[in-house]
């Protein structure tokens, strides 16, 4: 392993300093001050490493280590420096620290790649500040929507370009930031899990097959008010009984769907009139049912479908449901997950491949080339919360299986003892540079 635990663990920290405030957890949200000044700071630091630096019209810092073949389409990997309100230290930011020690090492030890390397911080990958999710990864993979990226605005009425201005991008351009295939050879993700599974297998490494994504359903069940103490049990048309067995089902579908790690989750219920001394009358509820395998997903859909039926005959609800998102799951490239298995075996890492419960900016990023995605495990599952905390030892098997990944695919160039390359194109330009930065 080349990666340095010690120099990775306190940049880290310091650039966890940057927005961080007492027992209040850290706060970077998308183009806000803070995170563009973490964003500075990498900039900084990666320049410092001799790597040029360029931001797109979306806020994607792009730090590119030169290949001995240039051309060749890059290697990248990456993260995200922007946070939830009071999150952790880890999440993203361990990607793109992760990858900066990787850089470092790699100069330390006068690394020669055939292909560049690229080291991304991905603008606004939180959902927190303008409710949606990896919107820098989306731009560089040409998902972008800009009608609706348009109306956006966070809580303070800033609208998405107005934020973009302010840390000096022009959201006309923003479509500049998509990226050709044939620029890119493979995308790998280093970030903790944000759930529990790894923790409760004792497994010290997750490869992600694939990434879950939700469709999502808003269902209204229409009943009668009454009196709740002059209405007999058996003459009411209780809403929010109905909405309980709708949630009771959810569950029961979920857990018959386990073996394809299908989830669902009833999160919000609206109950109206909401009051000790009426039968309800009318409940919203949200359901998020989320996988990998669509078919799984339909089979929970088409159970509620039935019990709405159901309940319509038995209670007398009227039940609405309305579909509010429906996203494709993301399946990643299966090579990149056998070779990422098989450096584990090779390393003696115990891992685990699994579904990603979570969006990524690696779902993206899937859709244009190769894509790798890396767990490590976090303390309790916890994640967005201060509490958010993985060990060192943790992160470092992390980041040795990171290296060890970009590496074989942007393919070291053997040296020889006596300083000149295998390969017979003349690289002494290159190997000037090596020089240079190992003495650094
Ligand atoms: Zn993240």
């Amino acid at each position: 392993m080349l990666v340095n635990i010690n120099r990775l663990e306190a940049a880290l920290k310091e650039v966890n300093e940057i927005g961080a405030s007492k027992g209040q957890g850290i706060t970077r949200l998308a183009y806000s001050s803070e995170h563009w000044a973490a964003n500075e700071y990498f900039i900084g630091k990666c320049k410092e490493e001799g790597m040029t630096v360029r931001i797109d019209a979306c806020g994607n810092v792009i730090a590119r280590r030169e290949g001995s073949e240039p051309q060749l389409p890059a290697v990248t990997c990456g993260s995200h420096l922007d946070t939830v309100q009071h999150g952790g230290g880890y999440d993203g930011t361990l990607g793109v620290i992760a990858g900066l020690e990787m850089i470092r090492s790699l100069n330390e030890k006068g690394v020669v790649t055939r292909n560049s390397i690229e080291l991304i911080s991905f603008a606004c990958e939180e959902s927190a500040r303008f409710g949606v999710s990896t919107i820098g990864s989306k731009a560089m993979a040409g998902k972008l929507n800009k009608e609706s990226l348009q109306k956006l605005r966070d809580n303070e009425g800033v609208s998405f370009p107005e934020a973009l201005a302010a840390v000096g991008l022009d959201f006309t351009h923003i479509e500049t930031a998509r990226r050709s295939e044939k620029e890119i050879k493979a995308f790998f993700e280093l970030h903790i899990e944000q759930g529990p599974l790894l923790e409760n297998s004792g497994r010290e490494v997750g490869i992600a097959t694939g990434i879950a994504a939700p469709i999502r359903l808003e269902v209204t069940i229409q009943g009668k008010a009454s009196h709740s103490g002059t209405t007999p049990m058996n003459m009411r048309q209780d809403a929010l009984i109905g909405a309980a067995e709708i949630i009771t089902e959810l569950e029961k579908a979920a857990l018959e769907e386990a073996e394809h790690g299908t989830v669902a989750t009833a999160g919000v219920c609206d109950v109206h009139p909401g009051a000790m001394n009426v039968v309800p009358d009318w409940v919203s509820l949200k359901i998020d049912i989320r996988g990998t395998v669509i078919t799984s997903r339909q089979i929970i859909i088409e159970r509620l479908f039935k019990l709405f039926r159901g309940l319509q005959k038995r209670r007398g609800l009227q039940i609405e449901a309305r579909i509010l998102s429906d996203e494709k799951p993301v399946v990643l490239d299966k090579y990149t997950v056998r070779l990422l298995s098989s450096l584990c075996e090779a390393q003696g890492i115990a891992y685990l491949n699994m579904m990603s419960g979570a969006g990524h900016d690696a779902m993206n990023m899937a859709s244009i080339c190769p894509t790798g995605l890396i767990f490590i495990p976090s303390r309790d599952g916890v994640s967005h919360h201060k509490d958010e905390y993985s060990s060192i030892a943790q992160i470092a098997k992390g980041a040795a299986l990171l290296e060890e990944v970009v590496l074989r695919c942007a393919e070291e160039v053997q040296i020889k003892p006596s300083g000149t390359f295998k390969n017979n194109m003349d690289r002494s330009k290159h190997h000037e540079s090596r020089k240079t930065k190992s003495i650094i």
